[in-house]
């Protein structure tokens, strides 16, 4: 995972300092939607600015006992509409390094935290 992703990182939302979750959902357009449950979400995403693929996921961990669910919303820069698909293969937890824009959120969070820049590289 080192810089076969820098290629990606043009996108206006990727490169800005601090991104807002207005611009975020304003400037993606959904391209294709993969899966679309109330608890798992999946979906191609394009910026409406500069043509930046992402593929962009929604999981809620439902915890019955105590009803402390974990959201995650991540946008994960792509190379292309294929190249989301391959990464649609894989599930959640196998993406937990790869770089996005996150927002997470529990509910034992006053606030969600993001969006935010994920970049482990
Ligand atoms: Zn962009």
């Amino acid at each position: 995972m080192s810089n076969q992703y820098t290629m990606h990182m043009n996108c206006c939302l990727w490169k800005a300092d601090k991104i807002e979750k207005k611009k975020l959902i304003n400037s993606l357009h959904t391209l294709e939607v993969i899966e679309q449950e109330s608890h798992f979400t999946r979906k191609i995403l394009e910026c409406k600015n500069c043509g930046q693929v992402y593929l962009y996921e929604f999981t809620e961990e439902v915890d019955w006992e105590d009803g402390n669910d974990k959201q995650l919303f991540r946008w994960f820069p792509v190379e292309s509409i294929y190249e989301a698909w391959k990464l649609a293969e894989t599930p959640p937890i196998g993406l937990i390094n790869h770089p996005a824009i996150r927002i997470d959120f529990s509910k034992d969070m006053q606030n969600p935290k993001g969006p935010y820049k994920y970049d482990p590289s």
